[in-house]
């Protein structure tokens, strides 16, 4: 039986004071073990969350992280640094990366291996465009974004995938859950097929794009969504709701 698992991408919100605000908000009321709950606050808030959380059931998250190890890397963030600033999770390839930073699957997949390296879990996320659904290519796109992202893994159940279709992010156009089941369905074949069946039950795979308290529990009881990785909804009181589902 696989372990749901919910995290927040705070993304670019949250001052430090803000932060530490909102975790003494939500903390107490987010009362689980059934469930793993997950904060991605912005990296200068990390240490103050992780110390704000300590003795919690909710783990620290980063939302990047470089593939390299130290030195001449002006911006970057070490899987290293976050080992040491006692995050657990580590956000890799989210689309807006991709699309802002043009990290390609070859960069996410350097990332995913030095994650799994540094001890830190990956939640490599993938999905596609629009376009790319309106022209039936969404899943050839996410099968190679799939492959290339776990190349060279040894245990495909160390990474969580985050199934994220780029047209539902921050849309309030949440797939429905029949596509989102029939998506998380296909990654869990893609992992079968390049590592085993074992590994691809054992897999999680997160459903993100326009999750909110609303429609939380019908997309999370489907049978291969395990979890989801929440934008918008987890600045706000709703992210208790969610997790809560
Ligand atoms: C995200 O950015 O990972 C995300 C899912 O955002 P939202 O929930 O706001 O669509």
């Amino acid at each position: 039986m696989r372990k749901k698992i919910i995290a927040g991408n705070w993304k670019m919100n949250n001052t430090l004071a803000e932060s530490v605000a909102f975790i003494n908000e939500i903390k107490a009321e987010i009362d689980t073990e059934e469930v793993d709950v997950v904060v991605c606050p912005n990296a200068l808030s990390t240490v103050s969350v992780v110390n704000l959380l300590e003795g919690t059931n909710i783990a620290t998250g980063v939302q990047n992280v470089s593939a390299e190890n130290k030195g001449a890397f002006t911006g970057e963030t070490s899987a290293e640094m976050v080992v040491a600033a006692g995050a657990k999770y580590a956000i890799v390839g989210h689309s807006e990366r991709r699309q802002q930073h043009n990290e390609t699957n070859q960069m996410v997949n350097l990332k995913v291996l030095k994650c799994l390296e540094k001890g830190v879990t990956p939640i490599m996320c993938v999905g596609e465009t629009l376009e790319q659904r309106q022209q039936d290519m969404h899943f050839i796109h996410i099968r190679l974004q799939v492959e290339e992202g776990l190349k060279k893994v040894e245990n495909p159940a160390s990474v969580v995938i985050a199934y994220e279709p780029i047209w539902a992010i921050g849309t309030g156009v949440c797939a429905t859950e029949k596509e989102a089941e029939e998506m998380c369905k296909y990654i869990r074949n893609v992992v079968a097929g390049v590592f085993s069946q074992r590994d691809a039950e054992a897999v999680r795979i997160q459903y993100g794009g326009s999750v909110t308290k609303d429609n939380a529990k019908t997309i999370l009881n489907m049978p291969n969504i395990d979890g989801a990785l929440v934008g918008g909804a987890s600045l706000k009181r709703d992210f208790i709701d969610i997790v809560h589902f």
